[in-house]
């Protein structure tokens, strides 16, 4: 079986050129490789723009179309809406009542986005507690890894906290104690006292000589002991560890490197910040705004000679070009022998080569809408599975299986 993978991303509007070299490309990567699931995080996408009521719909399948046209395929990649899995809820919840305040104040991106989006009011407990979401997202589904930029990865180290204090919890039955000495009393009078001196010792200085040892007898005792059970074996294990079954996966963070595209203006490209391009952005419209864009502001006529490095459209040369072009770039801007326009052909050209196909993949599905929802019908059938079957194992363990 294949590792699963999991990520979503917020629809909040179409997808630009950053989302495609930052996240996309590299989903398109992944769903090769591993079980991927893919999701519309909308209730994410609520916590900074819970007022947007009326275009969410639109972002949800609009930014569906932008992911199926960069590559992901419905057959590899398993793709869901969020809001569609009421689970996603239930587990948030369930994890929040022993989640400790301090872990989510603590998150750096917190007070990070705070600051950047002033003109939000988020001080909400939607807005605190997203990492929380977040955290669900990942262990509904037991997912192993997450790819994840740098300023993610304390989103990751989080959901494995949650994860490790919910196992610590919940992962052994209410009668632990009980089972543990049923299973102790099958053990040779000396190899239950072996045990118990490997755990303490284990248990006071973590000695990885100790634990195997205590393992070695536990599996001896699977082999000889009669009416020994997977289950004495279990819950010795889980006595000697001092912990109990692993019912959410901590998953691992997947570093994977990614391209961080300036925009038009040269800082990062973002919606908010009005200098991006859109995936499927109008080849005209992509043409002018690239015409229009700033170059080195030092380089104010034809005839005076440039540096690149202040130039944002360098950059972009930086993503687009081959070498040989790099290179003419470089040579016509340091000694005048190019102007800014004619700089700026190869990366119109490259940018509109690259948008060409995901317009025509994205086609079928802007003229008939009930395409995508079939594929995300479908997706969401598949999540909601594995969702339903971690939800079992989460109730059972805290208690809630009267129902
Ligand atoms: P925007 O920043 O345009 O408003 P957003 O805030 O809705 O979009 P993010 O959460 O910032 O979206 O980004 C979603 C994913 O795309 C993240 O993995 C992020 O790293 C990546 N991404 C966004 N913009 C860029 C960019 N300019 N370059 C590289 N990756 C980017
Ligand atoms: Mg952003």
């Amino acid at each position: 079986m294949r590792a699963r993978v999991l990520s979503g991303m917020r629809p909040t509007g179409a997808l630009h050129l950053g989302h495609y070299h930052g996240a996309l490309k590299n989903w398109v990567r992944l769903q090769a490789e591993y079980d991927s699931f893919f999701f519309v995080a909308d209730w994410h996408a609520l916590t900074t723009h819970y007022e947007e009521r009326d275009v969410m719909e639109r972002f949800v399948y609009d930014m569906v179309i932008d992911w199926i046209a960069a590559g992901l395929d419905p057959q590899q990649s398993t793709i869901f809406i969020q809001s569609r899995l009421p689970e996603h809820a239930e587990l948030f919840t369930l994890l929040a009542m022993g989640t400790p305040l301090g872990w989510l104040e603590r998150v750096p991106t917190y007070k990070d986005q705070m600051e950047k989006l002033k003109d939000r009011d988020l001080a909400t407990y939607g807005f605190l507690g997203y990492p929380l979401l977040q955290a669900a997202d990942i262990l509904i589904y037991r997912a192993a890894f997450v790819p994840v930029g740098e300023d993610q990865a304390s989103h990751v180290e989080l959901t494995r906290e949650v994860a490790r204090r919910f196992n610590h919890l919940y992962g052994r039955p209410v009668d632990f104690a009980a089972r543990v000495a049923a299973s102790i009393a099958k053990l040779p009078k000396d190899d239950a006292r072996y045990l118990e001196k490997q755990r303490k010792a284990f248990g006071e200085t973590g000695a990885a000589e100790a634990l195997a040892k205590g393992e070695n007898l536990i599996a001896k005792a699977a082999r000889e002991v009669a009416g020994w059970t997977a289950d004495d074996t279990e819950w010795l294990l889980g006595h000697l560890r001092g912990s109990g079954r692993s019912i959410l996966v901590e998953p691992q963070a997947l570093h994977t490197e990614v391209t961080k595209l300036p925009g038009l203006d040269g800082t990062k490209m973002s919606k908010s910040y009005g200098n991006a391009i859109a995936m499927r952005e109008e080849p005209a419209q992509v043409e002018a705004k690239l015409r229009k864009m700033p170059t080195d502001p030092q380089r104010v006529r034809r005839t005076d000679p440039g540096n690149p490095e202040r130039c944002p459209v360098w950059q972009f040369h930086k993503v687009y070009s081959d070498d040989s072009t790099r290179d003419w770039v470089v040579k016509g801007c340091t000694t005048a022998g190019i102007g800014c326009l004619e700089c700026k052909q190869p990366v119109i050209d490259a940018i509109l080569r690259q948008q060409a196909p995901w317009r025509e993949r994205a086609e079928p599905y802007l003229t008939d809408p009930k395409k995508v929802k079939a594929i995300v019908d479908e997706g969401t059938d598949r999540a909601r599975s594995v969702a339903q079957n971690t939800m079992q194992d989460v109730r059972a363990a805290m208690g809630l299986r009267y129902r």
